[in-house]
């Protein structure tokens, strides 16, 4: 079995391009373009310069001795938590600004939904001086504050999408109308393993960094290069496809990936796609998404605004349906509960993101002697006033 997007952007059945007619040509100039640049050595010179001098990389591999004593097993922590910007997510804009300069792009979108995507590209923009407009719905403008400001801060201006349900789905509206209208001078960063192909391939291969490093750092650790398990936490999916990239083609390796059940999958607020999704066509790409009898986009619901997202990326999609993946599901209040444990047990205080990966721990059926990578693919600090609303340490 092979994991690897094929020649036409399709991982099994899913994935490919399913874009209008005026967006084919730019979707094209980069499907013809992304792997003769990424792979230049200058270009890799730079990259990898960037992401240790200026992202931080490689991030530690921290084995977790008091949260593996409360599980019974080896648990080891990949920590993106530590990158620039708090998250994994500046993996991938750094890479894909450096590709947006080698094609002349002057101007840089892009959609945000919890606004996290939005700091990471307007960092990076603010880096490489070029201009960055972000697309955010307008109930997201108001719910995601400190994010709108720190994306202001860095200079990018930051546009309201005021139709529909004013959230993700119609800010990614809005930054496609924009492509389409400025096919020439635009470049637009997608935030996950999502869009029309090669948006999910390009972003597995800038992720795949999470777990080129965690074979170099098991290896010194542990003696080996792989773990038992690799756990990750899922919203379109990138964390996850880094994390996973090095490991899908040994099955030794078992792949967890975590949904985000909200108030519980049969509650009608959750984002558990895996669960609830069906096949059809989202952001340009053949997938599992949630939508009615009749095709609409049913609006997801998270605790967390990062998983948050009424589909998930065609590789995870294939990873279900292929049986390769285990998907798991966690409540808020699952995700809440694990967030204090990592934090009372090791000093690390979680996204609520990643502490849906760590709610899965004790599903995954893991024994004393095997080895568990968590993938900590964020910090908590932007989740700190939804921790004080829920959390009552006043009382304690
Ligand atoms: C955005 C985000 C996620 C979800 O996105 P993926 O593409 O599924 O990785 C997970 N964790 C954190 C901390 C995030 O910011």
């Amino acid at each position: 079995m092979n994991y690897i997007v094929d020649d036409n952007g399709f991982y099994g059945k899913f994935g490919g391009a399913y874009v209008p007619e005026m967006l084919y040509p730019n979707v094209e100039e980069l499907r013809q373009n992304y792997l003769k640049i990424i792979y230049k050595p200058e270009f890799q010179k730079e990259l990898q310069a960037l992401l240790k001098d200026y992202v931080g990389r490689p991030t530690p591999l921290y084995f977790a001795k008091r949260l593996s004593e409360r599980y019974n097993t080896k648990i080891y922590l990949k920590r993106e938590d530590l990158n620039h910007t708090g998250a994994h997510k500046i993996n991938n804009t750094m890479g894909q600004i450096l590709l947006a300069k080698r094609l002349g792009k002057k101007r840089i979108i892009a959609e945000t939904g919890a606004g996290q995507h939005g700091v990471a590209t307007a960092t990076v923009c603010a880096l490489m001086g070029l201009e960055c407009i972000v697309y955010m719905g307008e109930v997201d403008i108001e719910r995601q504050a400190p994010n709108v400001a720190r994306m202001k801060m860095l200079g990018a201006s930051v546009v309201p999408a005021t139709s529909g349900s004013k959230t993700l789905k119609d800010a990614t509206n809005e930054a496609i109308r924009d492509w389409i209208n400025n096919p020439e001078d635009t470049y637009y960063i997608i935030g996950s393993v999502v869009g029309p192909h090669p948006y999910p391939d390009m972003v597995a291969r800038f992720q795949a960094v999470i777990s080129e490093e965690m074979m170099a750092q098991l290896q010194e650790q542990t003696g080996r290069d792989y773990p038992d398990y690799v756990v990750a936490c899922v919203g379109g999916g990138s964390n996850a496809a880094g994390a996973f990239y090095h490991y899908l083609d040994r099955p030794e390796v078992k792949l967890v990936a975590v949904e985000a059940a909200g108030l519980g999958i049969e509650s009608g607020e959750s984002a558990a796609t895996s669960v609830l999704g069906k096949e059809g066509i989202i952001h340009g790409s053949r997938t599992l998404l949630m939508q009615t009898e009749d095709g609409q986009v049913v609006e997801p619901y998270s605790i967390s605004a990062g998983l948050d997202y009424p589909g998930v990326g065609p590789l995870h999609a294939h990873l279900h349906q292929s049986g390769r993946a285990v998907f798991e599901s966690i409540t808020d209040d699952e995700a809440l509960k694990a967030v204090l444990e990592l934090t009372r047990l090791e000093g690390i205080i979680p996204a609520l993101e990643s502490a849906h990966a760590l709610a899965a721990l004790d599903r995954i059926g893991a024994k004393p002697e095997d080895v568990v990578v968590v993938n900590l693919s964020g910090r908590g600090d932007k989740d700190l006033a939804t921790y004080l609303k829920r959390f009552h340490f006043d009382e304690e």
